[in-house]
């Protein structure tokens, strides 16, 4: 293990959305570099300029400032290092660990077919040929890799993974047009980076082959390689689209917290015995690299529910109130600021049954709604005549009432109900109908509580009266 403070890295390749998998990735990362404390840094994968708009590389940091995880030195650009690629690609010629490549696409064509037939890989002429008998004409740069032993890359997660020399060619490090390629890039960044720990994807595992062979070229350490398990849907099929949400921004669209999904996230190939709910401080404290699994994690969502729920109960009801009006506001249902104290008293009242945001979005719509209310049929259809006098006489003793929370108005309706010697299902459901329309609602007491003493009797008073 490289004898210097940690420094650990997420790389992502904007491509328009955050994958879940490069979430976790970055989690892992970060945890690894504050449980060393260490540091943990960014940089973004931008050489396919097409794919890498300002709006690609946007995703990427609103996915990270959503999740929490702040990266400790600003943003690397990968594409913006181009020259000091070439560079490095200049060293390694120096150092005759490269060589240039002048072979025309005829020939390459026929080498191709002499190595298939051969079952060998491609191996240049060139790779032999003194650079003093270059001929003048285009030509890539190849890493001249050795034809016989091992590279074994020696990960953190999958143990040791050998790979013959023999069956590694000679990677292109500079193309024709004078261009970098993936591999190199990744190198010498990472290397200037003084990336310690190379914590990714265990897609990688291959390029973690040729990239050694890379920094060997170049006399430069070799970081510590941990290759993580993706992470497949619930049926165990790599993650796609058919399986609900794979981006970041789908699961806040879903309505999931961040913790929860940090939380989450973390016990996706990585555990600590059988804790499923522990804070980012217990996380940081527990996480090593050594105990993450090789095995594909799947994803749960009743776990994931699970967690988000215990954290939508953990939340400051402010922060909730604001996530859940504009969760209100993107569906045309604006809070007028003179609400705002109305949905602060509902949020604690029906966050202990919500699964995520939007949960807390429908169960909060009530306080919303505009008086009169539209009453739904069956509504209607229970305000008898019986009721309508009931209710009336219950309203007379609710505008009486000097406590309004949730335990008086309990005893309250408790009360009204012995007196007019019925069970509360008598007149309940009416009396929930006429304070909340259709919309669900938390218990009588609750909604009553929520919606103060003034808008409740004002609902009543609308549901009952005679053009209702
Ligand atoms: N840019 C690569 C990706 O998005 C990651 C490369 C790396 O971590 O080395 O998958």
């Amino acid at each position: 293990m490289p004898d210097r403070p940690v420094v650990t890295r997420i790389a992502p390749s904007p491509t328009g959305s955050m994958h879940i998998g490069t979430a976790r990735t970055a989690l892992f990362n970060w945890l690894y570099a504050r449980h060393t404390g260490g540091k943990f840094l960014i940089r973004v994968e931008d050489t396919d300029r097409e794919r890498s708009t300002e709006a690609a590389v946007q995703v990427i940091f609103e996915g990270m400032r959503w999740l929490g995880l702040e990266a400790d030195e600003p943003p690397v650009f990968q594409a913006a290092r181009a020259d000091r690629h070439r560079e490095a690609v200049d060293a390694l010629l120096a150092r005759g660990a490269a060589y240039r490549d002048y072979m025309t696409a005829e020939e390459l064509e026929a080498e191709r077919e002499a190595a298939r037939a051969a079952g060998r890989v491609v191996l240049s002429p060139w790779r032999d040929i003194a650079p003093n008998d270059a001929p003048d004409r285009p030509f890539v740069v190849r890493l001249k890799s050795p034809l016989t032993g091992d590279t074994v890359v020696a990960d953190k997660v999958k143990g040791d993974v050998r790979f013959q020399n023999k069956d590694l060619d000679d990677l292109i490090l500079l193309r024709s047009d004078g261009s970098p390629t993936y591999n190199l890039a990744v190198v010498v960044d990472d290397h200037d980076m003084g990336v310690t720990h190379v914590i990714r994807g265990d897609d990688h595992l291959n390029n973690a082959a040729r990239q050694t062979l890379i920094y060997q070229g170049l006399g430069w350490e070799v970081p510590v390689w941990a290759h993580l398990p993706l992470i497949h849907g619930p049926d165990g099929a790599k993650l796609s689209k058919r399986h609900r949400a794979q981006a970041v921004s789908e699961f806040d669209s879903m309505g999931y917290l961040p913790e929860a999904m940090r939380n989450y996230l973390a016990r996706l190939g990585w555990g600590h015995g059988d804790d499923e709910i522990f804070t980012d401080e217990q996380a940081i404290a527990w996480f090593d690299i050594v105990d993450v699994v090789s095995a594909p994690a799947r994803l749960d969502w009743a776990k994931l529910n699970h967690i988000n729920n215990h954290y939508i109960r953990q939340a400051e009801i402010g922060r909730l109130a604001d996530l859940v009006s504009a969760i209100h506001e993107s569906r045309d249902l604006p809070a007028p600021p003179a609400l705002r104290p109305v949905l602060e008293r509902a949020v604690p009242l029906v966050r202990d049954g919500a699964k995520t945001l939007l949960d807390l979005a429908d169960s909060t719509v009530f306080v919303l709604m505009q008086r009169p209310l539209v009453l739904p049929e069956k509504a209607l259809g229970q305000l008898t005549e019986e009721t309508r006098a009931r209710l009336g006489r219950l309203a007379t003793r609710l505008a009486a009432a000097t406590a309004w929370d949730v335990p008086a108005l309990e005893a309250e309706i408790r009360a009204f109900a012995e007196s007019e010697a019925v069970g509360i299902g008598k007149f309940g459901p009416a009396l929930r109908a006429c304070l909340a329309g259709a919309a669900s609602a938390p218990d009588l007491a609750g909604a009553l509580t929520a919606l103060g003493q003034e808008e409740s009797l004002g609902r009543l008073h609308d549901a009952l009266s005679p053009a209702a």
